[in-house]
């Protein structure tokens, strides 16, 4: 199947990709190969897969079937050519991290971006002599005014979380380029259904499949897609080494939820609209970003060349800060009170007090959370029943 992926268009391959038919029994679903070890026909032949001459599996934590299946039916969506999946998202940024960072090097990346991805780089990656720049790069001057001799990788999130800022991606990849560096593009918060960084220069992509990918709120995962052949050879030896592998039931699990992935969201993002336009025209509401409302002709024009919709995250703020954000929050009830995003269901969270609490208040305001920053993720629930529930909650704050 992944021969074919050219062939294909994306709602196809989330479906079909990495998925060859069972050549024994036939079974339509992918089967899960729950097994640490894998038995060699011969010491010969278990001589030739360790020295890489033989194709074949090992041992789980250097590759197994059915997460092989996952990372190609990933490599197909986001146009690699070839996928890691990982225990967690956060293994795949660490891994990516610790395979292509060293002493002396310095990073440029995302002020608001994910907070764990920012603080294993503030705090465990300078005390290997690692030293890290946050800008937002959503502004391309200030992503060109970090740089330094040595800055060795750009890391971006677009749209950041959760101030949904877009970096032009294109720009960012010819500039890291042109200086020797490398592009890294967490596409989390849009999924390969809305946005395809390899097409726009990146040299890798990740994702918390925890997210989108996923999408039922029942596993956690992370996948790291790769541009060239090398940098994968280089990635997936460090990823074997430390261990931060993915399970082949988690895979499994998945690879269930991928094949509806373009239909979620969709749904979500057609959702997210409606509830955007709500809160843009409500009294309660201070301000709504989500980027489906972006006025300013430029951002407007690199939306719409980079990404194929506006997604489903929207973040905004109450009149009344975080007490006005307290109360809608504590009022809800089919909205989740919960971190996470990208699921079926919607959820709504604080991340001056959730996800980004970790942050200084100072780094946090400089990046533009601020303290009544609510974040909300839509879900697939039915048009009518969520706009009511947040209108409603809306108008308790009046
Ligand atoms: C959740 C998330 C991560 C971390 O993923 P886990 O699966 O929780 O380890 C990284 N980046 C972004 C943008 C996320 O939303």
């Amino acid at each position: 199947m992944s021969k074919h992926r050219g062939d294909f268009k994306t709602d196809t391959l989330c479906i079909h990709a990495g998925q060859a038919p069972d050549p024994e029994f036939g079974a339509v679903a992918a089967p899960i190969y729950q097994t640490s070890t894998f038995a060699f026909a011969s010491t010969e032949q278990g001589a030739a897969r360790f020295a890489g001459k033989e194709a074949g599996y090992i041992y789980t934590r250097l590759g197994n079937p059915t997460t092989k299946m996952l990372e190609d039916n990933i490599a197909a969506l986001e146009e690699g050519v070839a996928a890691l999946a990982t225990a967690t998202g956060m293994a795949a940024v660490s891994t990516c991290y610790f395979a292509l960072l060293g002493k002396g090097d310095h990073v440029v990346a995302s002020s608001a971006m994910y907070g764990p991805s920012r603080i294993i780089l503030e705090r465990d990656f300078a005390r290997f002599g690692v030293a890290s720049s946050f800008v937002d790069t959503g502004d391309f001057e200030a992503v060109k005014s970090a740089w330094q001799p040595n800055t060795k990788l750009l890391y971006v999130e677009t749209p950041t979380n959760p101030t949904l800022s877009i970096t032009d991606l294109a720009a960012c990849s010819a500039w890291a380029h042109s200086k020797g560096a490398l592009l890294i593009v967490d596409n989390t918060f849009l999924s390969p259904i809305l946005q395809k960084p390899l097409r726009h220069g990146a040299d890798i992509v990740l994702h918390s499949v925890t997210k989108f990918i996923n999408g039922h709120a029942d596993v956690v995962g992370g996948i790291i897609v790769f541009k060239e052949e090398n940098l994968f050879k280089k990635v997936r030896s460090v990823l074997t080494h430390l261990g931060g592998t993915m399970d082949p039931h988690q895979a499994w699990l998945v690879l269930r939820g991928v094949k509806t992935l373009a239909l979620r969201v969709r749904a979500s993002q057609e959702n997210a609209r409606l509830a955007a336009e709500l809160l843009a025209s409500h009294p309660a509401v201070e301000w709504v970003k989500y980027p489906g409302l972006e006025k300013d002709p430029a951002k407007k024009a690199l939306i719409a060349r980079q990404m194929a919709g506006p997604g489903s995250l929207i973040s905004f703020e109450l009149k009344g800060g975080v007490e006005a954000g307290r109360k809608f929050l504590d009022g809800t009830s089919l909205l989740a009170l919960a971190v996470s995003l990208g699921g079926v269901e919607t959820l709504v969270q604080h991340p001056a007090s959730m996800t980004h609490a970790g942050m200084s208040r100072e780094s946090r305001l400089a990046a533009g959370i601020s303290d009544g920053l609510v974040r909300l993720s839509v879900g697939c629930e039915d048009k009518d029943d969520l706009l009511k529930e947040l209108k409603e909650g809306l108008d308790r704050l009046a």
